[in-house]
């Protein structure tokens, strides 16, 4: 795949990234995200992966009043979001629609995660937010035990923090530059740490 001369304006800014380039952004624009859950947090991660070109689709629900204000309109909700999320992206960003070649999934909890990954969990322990990222290579129970802990949260500016987080995560784990497994909380002032993983049976307290 080549970018065409509009791409080449539309990413110049990751392209100029070093860790990124061209053939990264190659790689964006083949990904796909399959939306999981539900939240306004879910609903900024959205609006991030398909300005970076990433193929964003949604499973066959409502359009919830939380997740309006980025991709989606107030007139939207209660509306089939498949539908709803198609209309918008055709305005905002074209290549964000269409048929990836992998596809990985982003949830705000509750929500269901398959396939190989990338698989990225939002979701919030009281008043933090909580993001946990895996990989192809990374564990699959140690990611749920982990992403099980934290719930669905409301919206508002940690939301709109958290679902950017949330998008990175997953363009890192797209594009190889991240560890396989991993987590980060957000707290109510903005600050990053990273989250210790609830490891499964057989990885123990060290394992990956
Ligand atoms: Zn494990």
């Amino acid at each position: 795949m080549t970018l065409s001369e509009d791409q080449v304006v539309r990413y110049s800014r990751h392209i100029l990234l070093s860790a990124l380039g061209g053939k990264g952004q190659e790689r964006l624009l083949a990904t796909g995200v399959t939306l999981t859950g539900q939240g306004a947090a879910q609903a900024v991660a959205a609006a991030y992966l398909a300005a970076s070109g990433l193929k964003v689709s949604a499973k066959g629900r409502p359009v919830a009043p939380e997740e309006t204000g980025f991709l989606l309109a107030a007139d939207d909700v209660g509306r089939p979001l498949e539908a709803m999320m198609r209309a918008a992206l055709l305005d905002a960003n074209p290549d964000a629609l269409g048929q990836p070649s992998e596809v990985g999934a982003l949830g705000e909890l509750p929500a269901g995660f398959s396939g190989t990954g990338p698989w990225v969990a939002l979701g919030w322990s009281g008043n933090r937010g909580g993001l946990v990222y895996r990989g192809r290579d990374g564990c699959a129970a140690c990611f749920e035990r982990t992403a099980g802990a934290l719930s669905n949260g409301p919206a508002g500016a940690s939301a709109v923090l958290l679902g950017a987080l949330g998008a990175l995560a997953f363009e890192r784990l797209a594009l190889g530059l991240s560890q396989p497994l991993g987590g980060l909380w957000l707290s109510e002032t903005g600050e990053v740490e990273p989250m210790d993983l609830d490891r499964c049976a057989s990885h123990g307290q060290t394992g990956r």
